[in-house]
């Protein structure tokens, strides 16, 4: 059975006592809900999100990861060192950190290796740009990029995965997806899927939507049967407007 999930990318955003403000407001007015709600603090507020969310629903995860375990990595954050912070979950493959920072989707598949093999659990972000959309190759651009980073790996490893479909053009844009073109790709990565795979795992595995997600729009891009929740930049930043989020799932 997928789980619903409502994720929110902070990004470079919230210095310490505001990520601490932030998430005692969260845990506060947390509604009643049968999805997972998640918060992403930067790296540094980790451990402090973690330690404010003791006994909490809300899960701390983190924004990205290095492949390799330690070493002369100046800048880097390693899988052993979430988890030694109560960390097991990581955004991966994010389209800033492909645009910003060059992670390619062979980076990625090591990424995915790498945190898979110390049992994270992971949320793959991947989406077409604008172009793409415009040329008519999006569902091309995604399949390649399921492929390159995830069909090569064992099935079992599909219990520890959640996509996060995230078109470029309508992340911090307030360009969003409509309801049905979120819908029609979230069906095509299951179908995808299940050709690679089989179907139990398409249908198992959580597909958010991401890109300019408000409290406004959330019920009815969420609505849509195979939109699994979001995965939710600016709006994850101010709590009325992620629990409203939440409270549309
Ligand atoms: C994101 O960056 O993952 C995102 C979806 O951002 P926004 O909601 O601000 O478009």
């Amino acid at each position: 059975m997928r789980s619903k999930i409502v994720a929110g990318n902070w990004k470079m955003n919230k210095n310490l006592a505001e990520t601490e403000a932030l998430v005692i407001e969260l845990e506060a007015k947390l509604p009643n809900t049968d999805a997972e709600v998640m918060v992403s603090p930067t790296f540094v507020n980790l451990a402090s999100a973690v330690s404010k969310l003791q006994g909490s629903k809300i899960k701390v995860i983190a924004q990205n990861m290095h492949n390799a375990e330690s070493g002369a990595y100046t800048g880097e954050i390693s899988a052993d060192m979430l988890l030694n912070i109560g960390i097991d979950t990581v955004i991966l493959g994010h389209s800033e950190r492909r645009a910003y920072f060059g992670e390619t989707d062979e980076i990625l598949a090591t990424k995915v290796k790498a945190a898979l093999a110390k049992n994270m659990q992971i949320m793959f972000c991947f989406g077409e740009e604008l172009n793409d959309r415009k040329s008519d190759n999006h569902f091309k651009v995604v399949e390649s990029q399921l492929r390159n980073a995830l069909f090569d790996l064992d099935p079992s490893a599909w219990s520890s995965i959640i996509l996060a479909y995230e078109p470029v053009w309508a992340i911090g844009t307030g360009e969003t997806a409509s309801p049905e073109q979120a819908q029609e790709m979230h069906a095509f990565i299951r179908k995808t899927i299940a050709n690679a795979f089989n179907n139990e795992i398409a249908e198992n595995v959580s597909i958010l939507y991401g890109g300019s997600v408000k409290p406004g729009n959330a019920k009815e891009i969420f609505s849509k049967p195979d939109v699994d929740g979001g995965l939710i930049g600016g709006a994850a930043l101010v709590a009325d407007d992620f629990v409203a989020i939440i409270n549309g799932i």
